[in-house]
């Protein structure tokens, strides 16, 4: 008999995103962002964020050849077309705007090309952020971090990790760095008011949307249990940003 069972959505994608998750590692490997790390720690010793994340950025020079190979690994994953790779390749996007873009909290576009085209400068821009933090220390680093700010990047959280039930560890939208949240409420503005906090699971997806009325926040949350690649964990809850952007909230 044949089986109707769908496959799992996760597995799908996991396997789907393999050649870019590549691409994301080299990318990662061989730049070198120019960074001081003794100055980094101790800017966060003093409750400052590590580094400028649009300087060291610039430090690993040019984004364009790292963009493209991005862009061939998601026409082979099929995320995009060869038409629509080409015409973004031929400058209808500039992938410095697209990251900049990303960097001061631009939405999610409606326009399918334009989408696809900043998804791939994301993924340059992680890997690139990623290495820089990895470089500022373990987390250990931080461990007396009380912000909500990134404490490497100073980006947004956008994923919370929840462990013991109560342990809730921030993921930086941007670098990746992961730092204990020592709040309870509202990540934004610390209400615990459950009135103003909306909480809607997604059991399929593994994570609840969690939003906030009053100020406007909103983030991913889900077990530390059984993460995958943050890049694949991304792509599986973009539904969601898209949800909570609609309703005008932000991470
Ligand atoms: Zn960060
Ligand atoms: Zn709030």
């Amino acid at each position: 008999m044949i089986s109707t069972r769908p496959i799992p959505v996760r597995t799908t994608l996991a396997e789907q995103f393999e050649a870019v998750l590549r691409v994301h590692a080299d990318v990662a490997r061989a730049c070198e962002p120019v960074l001081d790390v003794d100055a980094a720690r101790a800017r966060i010793k003093g409750g400052q964020v590590a580094y400028d994340a649009l300087r060291v950025l610039r430090s690993c020079g040019d984004l364009q050849p790292r963009f493209d190979r991005v862009l061939e690994a998601f026409e082979v994953a099929g995320f995009v077309s060869n038409e629509d790779r080409r015409a973004i390749l031929d400058g209808e996007l500039d992938i410095d705007d697209l990251v900049s873009g990303w960097f001061t909290g631009d939405r999610t576009p409606r326009d399918a090309r334009r989408r696809v085209a900043r998804q791939a400068a994301i993924i340059v821009g992680n890997a690139l952020l990623r290495t820089a933090s990895a470089m500022v220390g373990a987390p250990a680093t931080w461990k007396g971090w009380t912000r909500i700010a990134c404490p490497c990047c100073g980006g947004s959280p956008d994923i919370v990790l929840v462990e013991r039930a109560t342990q809730r560890t921030l993921v930086c939208a941007r670098c990746d760095a992961q730092w204990r949240s020592r709040r309870t409420g509202c990540l934004g503005c610390d209400s615990e008011d459950r009135a103003s906090i909306a909480r809607i699971a997604n059991p399929a997806l593994g994570y609840d949307l969690v939003m906030c009325n009053e100020c406007g926040r909103f983030i991913k949350e889900r077990p530390r249990r059984g993460l995958d690649s943050l890049i694949v964990e991304r792509a599986l809850t973009a539904e969601l940003d898209l949800a909570a952007e609609q309703r005008g909230l932000r991470i």
